[in-house]
């Protein structure tokens, strides 16, 4: 009736305003192209919505469509785009170096790559300054599980299940999720209990999970191994923070039996987790060789390796270098990603901005029983959506009904987890108070729909 829709308009959650309006677009209708992706892209490729936006269009924190109409972008085209669409220092940088040189080969000197190199070298502890660019997440990943095997002369490594470090033979072998494996050969890895504080069986105790990976060392392995690798925050498994003191014990067993600890940073790097530039600061650990990709670039496809002089040294036995890997328009984009994150202290306003939103998220579940758990860092928060709190069974219908009132309102949230029933809150940096008020607002609107 009129009246309790009146009631309704006003409680209906409004986007922060935004003083911007993106170029009319003349491109195919979203029709169309739905309709060649069928024919010609990968049919492995899905949508995130049953009737997929059209994205044509990006500034700051927002998104918009063939229409014109603005979503807040939450999603951060998977925590990848720190500093925001389309930044313009960004954009420059890229401009710039592809009218001066696009592409040459590393086999020649070009100041683009050294210098990015140095200014990331700088943004890491210890003696972690040899850096080796690659062309995504799982490359990087692959060349770190390869230098650590060439290091040591082992052959095991140990990843966490619930991980995802990649999608090629190694990194599908470290992943561990079944929905994110092929049944092919994935040697040499072992996975050890996940350190999750809401579903694992130790709660929030570290220390006692690390015992299971001494336990794996003991007993899978001959006593030494190649690595241990993982994420700090693990981002596909459902925003998935390891629980404290986790990672300093483990890093102690690993070294006892000859690994390396390898840091997967593609998402949890470039001060997405607010109170450090890097995830496994947050456990107060140095690892020997970071993998990095997703925030390095803002979008632009590039990853790296980084690790010790000692380490880098097994790629000179052979020749090893990618044809694309330190592009100079990807490292001279990444080097002004690097200043703005700095210049518009990101990583502050990460930790501010994440830590009200968190807050606010809590305050929610409050309110809701269906939200089980709120957790993460910074701008990389997750809430975990279950029909029973005691048994935690997960919500995976409800989310989605969720997730596509929210976009109807205008937010764009990430999912993900084992199950489907997580959202993953990773918004550019630059996100603000009112679209972290927004955020929620909309949130807590699409659950009170259900
Ligand atoms: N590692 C982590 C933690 C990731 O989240 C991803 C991708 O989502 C990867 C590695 C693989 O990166 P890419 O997709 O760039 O190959």
């Amino acid at each position: 009736d009129a009246c309790s829709a009146a009631k309704e308009v006003d409680i209906f959650p409004q986007m922060p305003p935004f003083d911007y309006t993106p170029p009319p677009y003349a491109g195919p209708t979203a029709a169309e192209i739905l309709a060649k992706r069928k024919e010609f892209l990968s049919p492995s490729m899905f949508y995130l919505y049953k009737k997929p936006v059209n994205i044509v269009h990006g500034k700051k924190q927002y998104l918009f469509d063939e229409n014109g109409r603005r979503y807040l972008d939450a999603f951060g085209g998977i925590a990848t785009v720190c500093c925001g669409h389309c930044h313009p220092d960004v954009v420059k940088a890229i401009v710039n170096q592809t009218e001066t040189l696009q592409h040459s080969t590393i086999l020649y000197l070009n100041h683009a790559i050294a210098d990015f190199a140095e200014a990331l070298a700088s943004k890491l502890p210890g003696d972690l300054k040899v850096v080796f660019f690659t062309n995504s997440g799982t490359e990087a990943n692959e060349l770190a599980m390869m230098m650590a095997r060439l290091y040591t002369g082992c052959h095991d490594i140990i990843s966490l299940r619930n991980a995802y470090h990649g999608n090629a033979a190694g990194t599908m072998g470290a992943t561990a999720q079944s929905n994110w494996k092929f049944n092919v050969v994935q040697s040499g890895v072992h996975h050890a209990m996940n350190p999750d504080p809401y579903r694992g069986l130790f709660g929030s105790d570290g220390e006692e999970y690390a015992k299971d990976v001494q336990d794996l060392i003991q007993f899978g392995t001959s006593g030494h191994v190649a690595a241990f690798i993982s994420e700090a925050i693990q981002g596909v498994g459902g925003i998935v923070e390891l629980a404290s003191g986790y990672l300093p014990a483990v890093y102690n067993s690993i070294r006892k039996a000859g690994g390396l600890c390898i840091a997967d940073e593609v998402q949890s790097g470039f001060a997405r987790t607010g109170s450090h530039f890097w995830g496994f600061e947050t456990q107060g650990v140095v690892p020997d060789i970071v993998t990095m990709a997703k925030g390095i670039g803002n979008g632009i496809p590039l990853g790296a390796v980084v690790t010790t002089p000692k380490i880098a040294e097994v790629l000179t036995r052979r020749s090893y270098f990618n044809t694309f890997g330190g592009n100079p328009v990807c490292t001279a984009a990444g080097l002004a990603v690097l200043r703005v994150i700095e210049r518009e202290n990101l990583q502050d306003n990460a930790h501010v901005v994440g830590s009200y939103l968190k807050e606010r998220l809590n305050d929610l579940k409050e309110k809701h029983e269906i939200i089980g758990d709120v957790r993460g860092r910074g701008l990389m928060l997750g809430v975990e959506l279950v029909t029973d709190r005691q048994l935690k069974t997960p919500a995976k219908v409800e989310i989605l009904q969720v997730m596509d009132q929210m976009k109807d309102m205008g937010v764009l949230v990430g999912k993900g987890g084992f199950y489907g029933n997580v959202f993953r809150i990773t918004p550019p940096l630059c996100f603000s108070r009112e679209d972290a008020d927004f955020l929620v607002d909309a949130m807590d609107y699409a659950i009170s729909k259900l």
